[in-house]
């Protein structure tokens, strides 16, 4: 059970079975990812069954991601042992035929329209750098700036062009009906460059009755522009270092993971830091020095989460890396708990400052009684996000009569989250939090609970209120 920085893990052939989603589930994973840029409707949807089958074995909720591929840029099939030699020219043309070292195809219908001489055009994650010489009508001709081996398939960025391209392409569009069939619980959206591009997924959302909750994900430059608006449309942000860091400075990265961390605590959003968190653990059995302490920065960062791309879909020790990265952000947290910091004001809707005050009240509380943990009744997924964002020390339990909700919460910092029927009176409410912090051994009797009971076991004029109780016994 994790209760304090979530655990996110991308599922894949090394992880999709049952057996390994429980150990996963049960080293602390709070969200799984399914990556649509890979696999079949057909294998995630199998995935989800061994989902639905580990969660049985769980009392507390796991939420699962989709992860939408927007529009990534890849090249065509190219004659196998190409090379692009530095200082040479090469056409980049619409189309499929196949390519060779002077001529080669990309499936970005609009590349001609879009890029503009002088613009970059980095290949393979950017091991390759071309520069755009000239336009014609069916094809740009580029100078090789730096070259090597080129195979079929491989990703292309535009880092100096904006993108025509919708962010959501048409087959994203399919992909998130099945996620709205499917009753995934997030949806993550790739190569976001606006706010107005989040607004539409949510739109879209809204009008056929599903409440997925969606996250950006910040990969682009154009994206880091208009980062306050993105943060405060989205329900959520992952700061997808992969693809950022081919396209721009890559020393510019870690300065702009802390900028984003700062604007999601500061805005009330949850923060995922992905990519190559523990790279080296896809081939070996712990992790680099370097990647601890990546990890350790996250932490201390107030990242709400840290995601694992490959070394849990395709690597040889995905139960391992969780596990590693469990220990590596718990043994921070403790030290992050041995200090005392300030609590951050978040900038809320002014309907949600009520909410606000009650989180902000309940960690200056558990300052002076100390509580094992926090029991709050999620009426819906704003009030266990604020809590989370104030970053009490204890735990925080949140029970939620919605299962989506329930589901939902279990991404936020510090959130352990159960599904439960809405007590009818105060008198249940307590004996339901008892009977569930002691099943999960998260109180014992004698200690105190710091209680946010649900507004129908309260007098009409209350809206919020927070209660003690001493677990009996
Ligand atoms: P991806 O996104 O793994 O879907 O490319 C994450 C990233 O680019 O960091
Ligand atoms: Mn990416």
């Amino acid at each position: 059970m994790n209760t304090k920085t979530s655990i996110v893990a991308t599922l894949g052939p090394a992880s999709q079975q049952t057996e390994t989603l429980d150990k996963l589930i049960g080293l602390g994973v709070s969200v799984f990812r399914l990556n649509f840029s890979h696999g079949t409707f057909e294998t995630h949807q199998t995935t989800l069954e061994h989902i639905n089958q580990a969660r049985k074995s769980f009392p507390y909720c796991v939420a699962v991601m989709g992860d939408l591929s927007g529009p990534k840029i890849r090249i065509g099939q190219i004659e196998p042992g190409t090379s692009l030699t530095e200082g040479r020219t090469v056409k980049v043309m619409i189309g499929e035929t196949l390519g060779n070292a002077l001529a080669f195809t990309t499936t970005y219908a609009d590349l001609i329209k879009d890029v503009q001489v002088g613009q970059r055009i980095l290949l393979d994650d950017g091991q390759l750098v071309l520069k755009v010489k000239e336009k014609t009508p069916t094809h740009l001709v580029c100078q090789v700036v730096i070259g090597g081996p080129l195979s079929s398939r491989k990703g292309m960025n535009l880092p100096d062009t904006q993108l025509s391209t919708p962010a959501i392409t048409p087959r994203d569009w399919q992909c998130v009906d099945w996620a709205i069939a499917h009753e995934l619980d997030y949806l993550a959206l790739s190569f976001v460059q606006r706010a107005d591009e989040v607004r539409q997924l949510k739109d879209y959302l809204k009008q056929k009755g599903s409440r997925i909750k969606v996250i950006p994900k910040i990969e682009k430059p154009l994206a880091i522009e208009n980062i306050e608006s993105i943060i405060v449309a989205a329900d959520g942000i992952m700061m997808a270092r992969g693809d950022l860091g081919v396209e721009m400075d890559l020393a510019q990265v870690p300065l702009v993971q802390k900028r984003i961390t700062a604007l999601c605590r500061r805005l009330g959003k949850p923060v995922i830091i992905a990519t190559q968190v523990l790279q080296s653990m896809i081939e070996n059995f712990s992790p680099t020095r370097a990647e601890a302490t990546d990890v350790a920065n996250a932490v201390m960062e107030y990242a709400d989460a840290v995601m694992l791309s490959g070394e849990t879909a395709v690597g040889k020790y995905p139960v391992e890396a969780v596990r590693w990265l469990a220990h590596i952000c718990r043994t921070t947290e403790a030290y992050m708990d041995s200090r005392s910091e300030p609590r951050p004001v978040i900038d809320t809707a002014p309907e949600q400052m009520e909410m606000q005050s009650i989180a902000r009240a309940s960690a200056a509380m558990l300052d002076e009684i100390k509580a094992a943990c926090v029991v709050a009744w999620a009426h819906d997924t704003d009030d266990v996000r604020l809590l989370s964002k104030v970053r009490i020390d204890v735990p925080v339990l949140s029970l939620s009569a919605d299962a989506l909700t329930a589901r939902q919460a279990a991404l936020y910092y510090g959130m352990v989250s159960m599904q439960h029927a809405e007590p009818a009176s105060y008198d249940e409410w307590v004996a339901a939090a008892e009977k569930v912090v002691t099943a999960l051994g998260l109180a014992g009797p004698g200690q105190h609970l710091l209680m946010m009971p649900p507004r129908s076991t309260l007098s009409q004029h209350t809206a919020y209120t927070l209660t003690f109780h001493t677990v009996a016994g």
